[in-house]
């Protein structure tokens, strides 16, 4: 594994040109397999899952149980403006093997013991995806274990349900870097109820920090300013039917410090006006699919405010809030390995063509074969 294929390769190809991936060479004569075909049908036991839809390559390593085994991660941080597609990709092509040996040193096994690979085939950054998906192939091969390519809002989602038994049917907030949804299941899909109109809230919450000169990633710098935070400023309440839109509030957000307003009043009114949308939106979602129970997926359900308020609605309405610890709301290879692994037992296997990325991969395309 000391070799890998480039970032951006999708071709098998090149990892086959490369000695340590090598499948074992069919005697001649034998009947041509697609290794990815010819699997077992013993449940997985144990699934490693590689995330790299975005910035962060995450590697992790969980078992039939949903115990989490490993999860290592590394996140591209910019010296200076957004996150480039091509150069995350060479940092997830860098890390990749590094990553996945880290994992396997953590969990205490040998690659020898896994008995399938996943990894997030979507949506995300083209780059990002075919380096991840490069990676899982040649790892794939040269273990001779089935591949499960992973839609990775729905793995935000059953992480959630496989960490916490209780939480048996949520409605999923999704709030990350590129994504804003409330997904919930409906009639054999993951379904999206409500989403963003424009831009993902992580990305307008690192997007404004980055104007006012607040180191990457913004979130967290913008969530203890607005711990001292004393005005409710005003900004456009973007709620469009279930949906939501949050562009216009950092153009606002971003004439209120032009405008020499103090930067912890703006991140405060940011979260209380960004959170009071989505909790709207939330709410209603619960209340159209009569769903109990709420949790919180992606990098921005870290914030106390956002499970403050969201957690207050919940109770307001008789519903259970679940919130999986933070480095499994981030992106991680954990959520990955874990629906890779569902989806494995229900008898999902993907032939080498299945295993295209999608960088529009949509929640409600995947039929939800485990539950
Ligand atoms: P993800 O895309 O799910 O890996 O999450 C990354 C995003 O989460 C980035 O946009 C971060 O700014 C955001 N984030 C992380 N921690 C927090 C926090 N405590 N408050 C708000 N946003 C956060
Ligand atoms: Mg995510």
């Amino acid at each position: 594994m000391d070799s890998w294929p480039h970032q951006g390769c999708e071709s098998v190809r090149d990892g086959r040109n490369r000695g340590a991936v090598l499948p074992t060479p069919r005697p001649s004569g034998a009947p041509a397999r697609n290794p990815f075909s010819v699997v077992s049908l013993s449940p997985a036991v144990l699934a490693l899952g590689i995330e790299g839809t975005a910035h962060t390559i995450g590697v992790g390593i969980v078992d039939e149980q949903c115990r989490v085994r490993a999860n290592v991660y590394d996140m591209v941080r910019p010296e200076k403006g957004g996150i480039h597609p091509r150069e995350a990709a060479n940092h997830h092509a860098e890390l990749a093997a590094p990553m996945i040996r880290k994992a396997l040193d953590t969990a205490g096994i040998s690659a020898d013991d896994l008995d399938v690979v996943t990894f997030s085939q979507g949506p995300g950054l083209g780059p990002c995806l075919r380096t991840v998906a490069t990676a899982a192939r040649a790892l794939a091969l040269s273990l001779d274990v089935p591949l499960v390519g992973v839609n990775h809002c729905v793995s935000h989602l059953e992480i959630g349900r496989g960490l916490f038994p209780e939480c048996r049917d949520p409605v999923l907030l999704y709030v990350s870097g590129g994504n804003t949804q409330v997904i919930a299941y409906a009639r054999g899909r993951y379904r999206v109820f409500g989403e963003t109109l424009d831009i993902g809230l992580g990305n307008m919450l690192d997007k404004f920090g980055r104007e006012v000169g607040l180191p990457f990633p913004g979130g967290p710098r913008l969530e203890k300013l607005a711990l001292e935070g004393k005005e409710l400023l005003p900004l456009p309440y973007s709620v469009k039917g279930m949906d939501v839109a949050f562009s216009g509030m950092l153009t606002a957000a971003l004439a209120l410090h032009r405008r020499g307003e103090r930067l912890e009043d703006i991140a405060f009114s940011i979260q209380e006006v960004a959170f009071a949308m989505l909790t709207e939106v939330t709410e209603r979602a619960m209340a159209h699919v009569g769903k109990d129970e709420v949790l919180l997926g992606g990098g921005v359900a870290r914030n106390q405010r956002l499970q403050a308020m969201v957690g207050r609605m919940a109770e307001d309405r008789g519903a259970r809030m679940f919130v999986p610890p933070g480095e499994l709301c981030i992106d991680n290879g954990a959520m990955i390995a874990w629906t890779g692994l569902l989806m494995h037992r229900s008898g999902v296997r993907m032939a080498l063509e299945d295993t295209l990325v999608d960088q529009r991969f949509r929640t409600d395309q995947v039929e939800v074969t485990w539950r």
